[in-house]
């Protein structure tokens, strides 16, 4: 019987999902990534018309269904239990033959405690929950999938895969605040996310061009949420979100780094709380706050409202700017990745950063294509590339790592 391995990320309004095989004999650490894809799709729209889709390895549609409800409770975290059991019910009309050995979870925030995949036990959970109140966007929801897919497979081990893991590789001195050093001691410092695709992307562009790889190179995940990573060696050396995701970038709905002086104003003036704060920093801000008409980059792109063209214009200038510092942060730059949802698709937002990137010696010859591919012009004095992110892949990996490693009489 095939062994399988499902992977489940969980954000606010999504819920991935991939199935990998396994082959019985234990796999080799070298080849984890490029375990065989069973299945990939994704419960999208939750809390309004959610809907299941999933492809096989091959891109064929297996299946594409909407549920009639909108499956939140209102207020907590979405119910997540309904949408694997859906998932767990394709997975046995669908992949019949395979026996899900283990789930893989993305989880967002993992602190110092957790610096690698790590089998899930309900301490881990307790600990994981109290790094809530730094990740309010995201940990909720992976924590929910967790204890669902706990009870929904009790034979099955469950992994955690830490977006921040990716860079305990910060120096001290990149990852301290300028704030007093008890502060430090409690855990008050420069984290890191998007690890899981950073991990993705440093590994396939080692596969892609070595060279550059071995070199100076600053990723760019550029989604909803977007950071950047300095990378040298694809070791993390530096990044531009913090202690939380707020950091760095405009985003989707974020504000990115913002003067500690205004959040004192906020509540100075008007008489903020910490809840309110949150919505705004974490919901109502960046490309959504800024446009007033949305955080989805299509939609603005094609808007031809001032509004619209100054928020993207404001979200390419950072990215820029940003890059500038990285490329101290590194003592100079051989090559810049672009990826995720905008990084990957649109050669028009990548065009705008290039533009303002001339200093640092980025030049695009940037011609419609697909998959992973060099885009930089033969004149440019650093290399563009533009790589697919596979978080999935990564979770895969790490469970398939940390299941072979505690044995494998667990099985449902
Ligand atoms: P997440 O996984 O964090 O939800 P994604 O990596 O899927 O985010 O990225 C979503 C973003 O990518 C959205 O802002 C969307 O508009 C943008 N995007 C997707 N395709 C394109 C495209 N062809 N051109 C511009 N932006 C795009």
């Amino acid at each position: 019987m095939t062994r399988a391995i499902l992977t489940l990320n969980a954000g606010s309004s999504s819920l991935k999902f991939a199935v990998f095989a396994c082959d019985d004999s234990p796999t080799p650490e070298a080849h984890l990534l490029s375990l065989p894809v069973l299945a990939r799709g994704a419960v999208t729209g939750l809390g309004e018309r959610p809907q299941l889709t999933a492809r096989d390895g091959e891109g064929r549609v297996l299946i594409d269904t909407s549920f009639a409800t909108g499956g939140t409770d209102g207020s907590g975290p979405l119910r997540h239990e309904t949408f694997l059991d859906a998932i767990l019910g394709f997975c046995q009309a669908h992949l019949a033959g395979a026996r899900l050995d283990a789930v893989g979870h993305r989880i967002v925030h993992g602190a110092d405690a957790f610096s690698a995949p790590t089998l899930l036990t309900p301490d881990c959970l307790r600990r994981l929950e109290a790094l809530v109140r730094l990740a309010p966007l995201h940990q909720p929801h992976n924590l929910a999938a967790v204890r669902a897919a706990m009870a929904a497979l009790p034979g099955a081990r469950q992994v955690g895969c830490f977006d921040t893991a990716f860079h305990q590789t910060l120096s001290p001195l990149a990852r301290r605040f300028g704030l007093p050093r008890r502060f430090e001691a409690d855990g008050v410092r420069r984290y890191g996310f998007h690890g899981l695709s950073y991990s993705w992307l440093t590994q396939r562009l080692a596969e892609l061009d070595p060279e550059l790889a071995q070199g100076r190179v600053i990723y760019c995940h550029l989604g909803s949420g977007a950071s950047l990573c300095a990378a040298a060696g694809g070791v993390s050396q530096d990044t531009t979100m913090g202690f939380t995701a707020l950091d760095g970038l405009v985003m989707s709905t974020r504000c990115g780094a913002l003067d500690p002086g205004v959040i004192l104003y906020l509540i100075d003036q008007y008489g903020m709380d910490v809840a309110e704060l949150t919505t705004l920093l974490y919901q109502g801000s960046g490309l959504v706050g800024l446009s007033g008409l949305s955080g989805d980059m299509r939609t603005l792109l094609a808007d031809p409202s001032s509004a619209a063209k100054e928020a993207v214009e404001l979200f390419t200038y950072r990215i820029a700017r940003e890059m500038g510092a990285l490329t101290m942060s590194l003592g100079g730059l051989d090559g810049v990745v672009f990826s995720a949802g905008i990084g990957e698709n649109s050669p028009e937002v990548r065009a705008r950063i290039a533009a303002r990137c001339g200093a640092i010696g980025l030049k695009l010859d940037d011609r419609s294509g697909g998959g992973d591919r060099l885009i930089s012009a033969p004149e440019s004095q650093l290399k563009a590339w533009v790589i697919a992110t596979d978080e999935e892949r990564v979770i895969a990996a790490g469970a398939a790592a940390v299941t072979a490693s505690t044995g494998a009489d667990a099985a449902v």
